[in-house]
């Protein structure tokens, strides 16, 4: 069975141990031996960027692009049999896992041409004489850790621009998704690098994710991953005045309006509430519907729902993979319960399912009857589970989609310019759609959400250089 190291300093480097990478498709099914580091390996690894940092960073620009490109060439260049292992791995479909892949590789591409185009400003002062010149510089090492759901372009949406605006890196992939991760590191040591500005360190959130939080050698995090890990490390790193960036959770609404078009509400609401298996922060676990069109609404999403097939994530005609492991599995199951238990009356789905191989696949469950303070719509469950919410018109969806602590993605499905004008601002989401499902965004222009969503400046497009780069004013006379 492959074995796969870690990438420090430049070298393959051993791990502390080797766990199997577990396919949720297939049980018996190990994708590949991955190591393990320990703290003195993530120390070893933060020492590195650091001695990389100050030549990386007042390396040349075109060096940056010309790395960038190359690694978002191989990337593409890869994209099926990178998204078989990302499927594998993860659990979502073949076809999800191909286009995600392929989101990486363009990631990388935008943000070679990003490097590019870092510019500054030149400015008089209000003193006679004096010049002002603004400049961006790097921040130094940055440390990224990510989560299993998204396990290509979470990292490359951190790495690309980190690496464009000349920081260096330590980056901790999640211990579930140590394929795509390693992947990654692979490529990027191949892209003609130096030693030390990319390094990976896998392992326990608790070890290497806390040493790198920890670090004082560490000057930025961009951490994507769960609410409470978000705010441990939001604690930790404002304690050393790190600079930090975080994605956490959603509890997404899509409002479904009566004018709507059925036929696009309901594609919406499937595709942004299960597919992924549910298992994305943009996911629609709330689904607000207004009276006229509620029970034609939730009779499709239900004879659609169960029309989806549930399996290997590999197989040609599944539309639905497994859930990522035991845990997360645990975690839905206590969560259709609750809601059970709460009062809301499951119209389909919630049921485990036996297929060829042992696998960690659940029916995708929707909840009816359900009021906005229960819990099922308050806390992200996090897998192929949805509530519908009934309202009696536009103004109540409004309010109870924005009666939430998330604030990352909301959807409205109607005809009206009226309403679908107002939502986008009466929305507290920070990202909104209008006839779209709330997951499925682009990589070019800025990602993020308000309230326990995020912390920090947005993810990706020409915004990422707020988190990636620090200002310098300097006063010129003469
Ligand atoms: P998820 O539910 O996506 O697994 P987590 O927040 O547990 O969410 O994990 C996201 C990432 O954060 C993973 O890479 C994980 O290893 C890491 N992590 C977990 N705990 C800590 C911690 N205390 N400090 C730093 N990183 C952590």
């Amino acid at each position: 069975m492959a074995t796969h190291d870690q990438y420090i300093g430049g070298e393959w480097v051993k791990g502390e141990s080797y766990t199997p990478n577990i396919n949720p498709s297939n049980l018996a099914e190990s994708i590949g031996e991955y190591a393990r580091g320990g703290k003195n390996q993530a120390e070893q690894a933060i020492q590195a960027a650091r001695d990389a940092a100050a030549g990386w960073g007042a390396g040349g620009i075109q060096a940056r692009a010309d790395a960038l490109d190359t690694i978002g060439t191989e990337i593409l260049a890869r994209r099926d049999e990178l998204g078989r292992l990302l499927a594998r791995e993860e659990g979502k479909t073949l076809k999800e896992a191909v286009g995600e892949v392929g989101r990486a590789g363009y990631v990388f591409k935008f943000f070679g041409g990003e490097a590019l185009r870092l510019s500054g400003e030149l400015t008089p002062s209000v003193r006679p004489g004096v010049r002002v010149e603004v400049t961006r510089e790097p921040l130094g090492v940055v440390g990224i850790i990510t989560p299993w759901n998204f396990p290509i372009a979470i990292p490359a949406w951190k790495i690309a621009p980190a690496l464009a605006f000349g920081n260096t890196v330590v980056f901790k992939p999640a211990e579930l998704t140590p394929g795509c991760g390693w992947a990654i590191a692979d490529i990027i040591a191949r892209s003609g690098i130096p030693a030390g500005v990319f390094n990976l360190v896998v392992g326990k959130g608790s070890v290497i994710g806390d040493a790198i939080v920890k670090s004082p050698d560490v000057n930025g995090i961009s951490f994507t991953g769960s609410v409470d890990t978000g705010h441990q490390i939001l604690v930790e790193a404002t304690k050393r005045h790190a600079k930090v960036q975080l994605e956490m959770g959603g509890k997404n609404p899509l409002v479904v309006l009566d004018d709507a078009d059925l036929d696009v509400a309901v594609n919406c609401a499937v595709n942004g509430a299960f597919f992924s298996t549910g298992q994305r922060c943009t996911a629609s676990s709330r689904l607000v519907v207004t009276d006229g069109i509620h029970d034609r609404f939730v009779d499709s999403v239900v004879e659609k729902l169960k029309a989806l097939r549930v399996g290997d994530a590999i197989a040609d005609d599944t539309d639905i993979g497994p859930v990522v492991d035991q845990a997360q599995l645990d975690q839905d199951l206590s969560y259709i319960e609750i809601g059970q238990k709460e009062g809301a009356r499951l119209a389909c789905g919630g049921d485990r399912v036996t297929r060829d191989t042992e696998g960690f696949y659940l029916s995708p469950a929707l909840f009816v009857d359900t009021d906005n303070q229960m819990r099922i719509n308050r806390e992200e469950v996090f897998g192929p589970v949805a509530s519908v919410v009934r309202v009696k018109d536009y103004d109540e969806a409004v309010d109870v989609a924005n009666d939430t602590d998330f604030g990352l993605s909301a959807g409205i499905v109607t005809t009206s310019l009226k309403h679908a004008g107002d939502f986008k601002q009466a929305s507290r989401a920070g990202m909104v759609m209008v006839n779209l499902p709330t997951a499925g965004v682009d990589y070019h222009v800025p990602f993020g959400g308000t309230k326990g969503s995020s912390y920090g400046p947005r993810e990706q497009g020409g915004y990422a250089k707020e988190f990636y780069t620090t200002v310098k004013t300097a006063y010129v006379t003469g």
